[in-house]
């Protein structure tokens, strides 16, 4: 197969490179190279390095997307890797379906939702996109292909949900829908003054949504580190809805808007950023009565603008995603919070959000506790430094860093956050003991090395 060089990188275009890619055409195509190393790559939405392979071949799966017929019965969808949850919500939204879990973004592959267990603004409730999987297809190193699920090499399936692309190329993925009457939310703000209040409403049942998250104002100062707008929502029924919308439930898409040109580093200056999050706080914090909004604008937010990690610069910029357990969550939060007012810097987007229990993915991310979101563009040398000293305060806090964000950890941080990794091990081995699948975050945290 034709293979090509292009510029990879993650959505938060650090770091780039120029590595050779891959596009088979159809399923049959979708093999692991007879000598070298392999990865899958889907849309390229995580944010560094995981679909990004510097000496080996990286597959592009973006062909492989045929959507099969929607079991109605059960509301389960099987599709090829490839396709987009964009793709899923087109076809399906307007007959009454929505997947049982999304990310902010809807431009993923059904290949990386499992391979990253993503999580959505119900995992407190409903788990991680793993939990919702009924059965995958995955292509071995040797070339075999294998079904498996939780009643079947349910070892596989577990080391595959959440395993970064590193077990095999995922070419099916059978998953739950859920019925919904419409495609708009009854959605409802809150203010929280303080980092306190923020948590105390996100744990608080009474408050509780289907779908729950916190924006937080990072630069807030003293008394107010920590403030935010929480947000709560769940699908409106048709009674919900207004009479202007009640004859047609489910909105079309919108279109998309991209930005021409990368944005100068000083664009996201603190002093703009103060302003946006002030104005912010006070208008989203103020819709205290429930109103309906678009699924579009209720979980896709960013997707509005096609390239918007342009506004970080040319530079790029790193999204540093962890989670600590609900026990140490507050005081840690509040050090990481603290640590970032101290050194000066200042996150665009932060958000954060409770999880509910642990899936079984064996690298999978979320466990029970809150998890906290900051967007830093990486502007300076001292950002990897700092990144450290904030992994040091995860990592005493009982926490860890989101693989899918991640494009820096170092492999002793990543050794203590992942303690089922020698379980995930001894099935990277039986399936493939050349290390055949590999990438660039694998060989920065020494993953692929310690399998050989
Ligand atoms: C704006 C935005 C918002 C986001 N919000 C969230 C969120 O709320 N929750 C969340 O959990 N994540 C979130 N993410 C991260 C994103 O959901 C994950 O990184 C997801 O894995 C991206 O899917 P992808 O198809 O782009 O995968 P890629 O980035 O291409 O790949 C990600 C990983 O999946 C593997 N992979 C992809 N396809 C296959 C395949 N066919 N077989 C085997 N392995 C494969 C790759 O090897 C790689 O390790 C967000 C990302 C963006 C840009």
């Amino acid at each position: 197969m034709e293979t090509k060089s292009i510029e990879l990188s993650g959505w938060g275009r650090y770091p780039r490179r120029v590595e050779t890619v891959i596009c088979p055409e159809q399923i049959a195509d979708a093999v692991p190279p007879p000598v070298g190393r392999m990865i899958a790559r889907g849309q390229g939405r995580s944010y560094g390095d995981a679909a990004m392979l510097a000496d080996g071949l990286v597959m592009l799966t973006e062909q492989l997307a045929e959507v099969s017929e929607l079991n109605e019965a059960t509301g389960i969808l099987t599709a090829q890797a490839g396709a987009t949850l964009a793709e899923v919500i087109d076809t399906f939204l307007p007959r009454g379906w929505f997947p049982a879990v999304v990310p902010g973004t809807r431009f993923v592959s059904l290949g990386g939702c499992v391979a990253a267990d993503i999580h959505g603004k119900n995992h407190h409730r409903d788990s991680g996109f793993g939990a919702h999987v009924d059965e995958i297809e995955i292509v071995l190193a040797d070339g075999s292909r294998r079904r498996c699920s939780p009643r079947q090499n349910s070892d596989l399936f577990w080391a595959t949900v959440g395993g970064m692309g590193l077990t095999g190329i995922i070419t099916e993925v059978s998953f739950q829908l859920i019925p919904v009457e419409t495609s708009y939310l009854m959605v409802q703000h809150d203010q929280a003054k303080d980092l306190d209040q923020s948590f105390k409403v996100l744990s608080d049942k009474a408050w509780d949504d289907h779908y729950t998250v916190a924006w937080i104002d990072c630069l807030a100062k003293k008394g107010n580190v920590g403030r935010g707008v929480l947000m709560r929502g769940h699908h409106a029924r048709r009674n919900d809805l207004p009479d202007s919308l009640r004859g047609q439930p489910f909105a079309k898409a919108r279109r998309q808007r991209n930005l021409g040109f990368d944005f100068p580093s000083w664009t996201l200056n603190s002093v703009g950023m103060r302003a946006f999050n002030e104005l912010y706080y006070r208008l989203q914090g103020r819709r205290q009565r429930p109103f309906i909004a678009d699924y579009e604008g209720f979980f896709f937010p960013l997707d509005r603008i096609g390239n918007w990690n342009r506004i970080y610069g040319k530079r790029g910029f790193i999204q540093y995603q962890c989670v600590l357990p609900a026990a140490n969550a507050f005081d840690g939060m509040r050090a990481l919070l603290e640590a970032q007012a101290a050194a000066g810097r200042s996150s665009f987007l932060s958000v954060l959000k409770r999880f509910g229990p642990q899936g079984q993915g064996l690298l999978s991310f979320p466990f029970e506790g809150y998890t906290l979101t900051l967007d830093l563009p990486v502007d300076d040398d001292q950002l990897l430094p700092f990144l450290d000293r904030l992994d040091d305060i995860v990592l005493q806090h009982g926490g860890r860093v989101y693989l899918a964000k991640d494009a820096r950890l170092a492999a002793p941080a990543f050794r203590a956050m992942y303690p089922r990794l020698a379980e995930w091990l001894r099935v990277k081995s039986a399936v493939d003991p050349e290390n055949c699948f590999d990438s660039d975050l694998a060989r920065r945290l020494e993953i692929v090395t310690a399998a050989s």
